[in-house]
């Protein structure tokens, strides 16, 4: 490997004259080398597998995979189990002699997922016994280290020390090592709490998820990504509930103490939250300033889940409300700040209540989510394609994937393009359905594989990644997606995990 790699360009090109000893033409190729990815975009269906998307793209097309991201170019499978679901398969967990086997059977759960490949015997309890949790998933992409259930950025058990980072148990996360290394502009988007497990893992360092009032201090006042947008808002009604961000956070956010850093928007009752947000960050890029959207509903702190109709051949789904942004528009308002950074920028957006409406079993809301995604990855598609900028796929790598699986789903019947299953209200089960259209075998997480769908600057290395820790198969783990994406962006990092000989 060519230390080299590590410095900047400017430093080894004035280290390499110093030394007197290398030609011009020589210092030339060594600066115009392969180009990297200077945007780095990952969309995430929290808690979606291939029959989720199927079920939602026959909605609304009446075709299997017939979604936005399934007309990316790169399209993988991801196991994602983490150190707590390892020890309940019996291992025991040294983090230089990892048995990948142990987290991820593909010989007991598939080299593929089903429908892609065969439902093996077994493979129903086998996937059910133990699953990774979002805050540990977050963690393995933003650090490329595996966790326990529940921590975010932090080593598993909960040390106080042996981290990478800081003298703590804390592990140093990609946004970090980005910002540090190439000035990269950082940015967070999801439908839930901003403070919830997927993006506070990007951008906090946490032993609980459950902090919410600390992992939002952290983000606000130490991380200070250039963007956030997201849930966890403490309510328009005048009874605020400060469930997912602190008080203090939330009252110097709306009195201006950080008017500095960023320009400030939130839900505000019959207000169109598509408009306000989308004036911030017009504001933010023209006064050069950060952007924090605040928005969701209190109780759950999430952006309203779209609603699909149940209307035979013309699929419709609307808004349940205009209060807030939806995905897309999040995410294009985060891209159009972070776009203002020469330097580049990593941004991680998340539709985190895919996987709610999955715990629920509530295929309607399921559909829902998985539109707002499949919007949100067709208007970033659009924003790299759009002509006049410094973005294109040459310099760019677009991922989009799933943190984990969720609720073992089965569609059972082939229904079409706009067409819903008859679904009891309240209800959690397969019993709900009493068409038989689906089936559900749980209401948590699963162990199925997951997919990956990329393209742009990077894909290649999707490629080089597979089969590594699964060998014979095309499976990539999710920590190896962390130093896809570092590789990709010019700065290696040697892998802290070790698989056993
Ligand atoms: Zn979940």
């Amino acid at each position: 490997m060519n230390t080299r790699r590590f410095l900047p360009i400017a430093a080894a090109v004035a280290a390499m004259f110093c030394a007197g000893a290398v030609q011009a033409d020589s210092t030339q190729r060594f600066v115009s080398r392969t180009p990297v990815a200077k945007h780095i975009i990952v969309l995430v269906g929290d808690g979606m597998n291939i029959e989720h998307e199927i079920a939602a793209s026959r909605y609304l097309s009446g075709r299997a995979l017939d979604l936005s991201f399934h007309k990316l170019p790169y399209r993988g499978f991801q196991a994602h189990w983490d150190v707590s679901a390892y020890k309940k398969r019996g291992g025991s967990y040294d983090p230089q002699a990892i048995d990948a086997l142990i987290g991820y059977d593909p010989a007991q759960g598939g080299a593929k997922p089903y429908p892609l490949g065969p439902e093996l015997d077994g493979a129903m309890d086998y996937h059910l016994l133990a699953a990774t949790d979002s805050a540990s998933a977050s963690t393995a992409w933003s650090t490329g280290y595996k966790t326990d259930d529940g921590n975010l950025a932090w080593l598993p058990g909960d040390p106080d020390a042996g981290g990478n980072r800081s003298g703590d148990g804390s592990l140093k996360s990609i946004t970090e090592h980005l910002r540090e290394a190439k000035g990269y502009a950082i940015g967070v988007v999801s439908t839930v709490p901003f403070t919830h497990a997927t993006p506070a893992g990007f951008v906090s360092h946490n032993k609980s998820r459950n902090n919410y009032g600390a992992i939002g201090t952290e983000i606000l006042r130490v991380s200070k990504p250039e963007v956030v947008i997201g849930g966890g808002h403490p309510g328009t009604d005048g009874s605020p509930t400060y469930n997912y961000i602190a008080e203090s956070d939330y009252l110097d956010l709306k009195n201006g103490a950080h008017a500095g850093d960023y320009v400030f928007v939130e839900r505000a009752a019959g207000v169109d939250g598509s408009q306000s947000l989308l004036a911030a960050a017009q504001q933010a890029v023209a006064e050069g300033k950060k952007l924090f959207g605040l928005y969701g509903k209190e109780k759950d702190g999430n952006f309203e889940s779209l609603e699909p109709q149940d209307l035979p051949d013309t699929p419709l789904v609307k808004r349940a409300t205009t209060e807030n942004p939806t995905y897309a528009e999040a995410t294009v308002a985060a891209l159009q700040v972070l776009a203002q950074d020469q330097d580049g920028f990593f941004l991680m957006a998340e539709q985190g209540d895919i996987d709610w409406a999955n715990h629920a079993n509530d295929y309607k809301r399921m559909v829902g989510t998985i539109t707002d995604l499949h919007e949100g990855v067709k208007a970033v598609v659009d924003f790299i394609d759009r002509p006049g900028d410094r973005i294109t796929w040459d310099n760019t790598l677009l991922i989009v994937t799933s943190d984990h699986s969720n609720n073992y789903m089965r569609l059972q019947k082939r229904m079409r393009a706009g067409d819903l299953p008859t679904q009891t209200a309240n209800c959690t089960g397969s019993a709900c359905y009493p068409g038989g259209e689906v089936s559900f075998g749980s209401t948590g997480h699963t162990n199925e594989l997951t997919r990956i769908y990329a393209r742009g600057r990077g894909t290649e290395l999707l490629r080089k990644a597979e089969g590594r820790w699964y060998p014979g198969t095309r499976i990539v783990d999710n920590t190896q997606l962390f130093h896809v994406m570092m590789e990709a962006a010019g700065v290696p990092v040697e892998p802290a995990l070790k698989l056993a000989e």
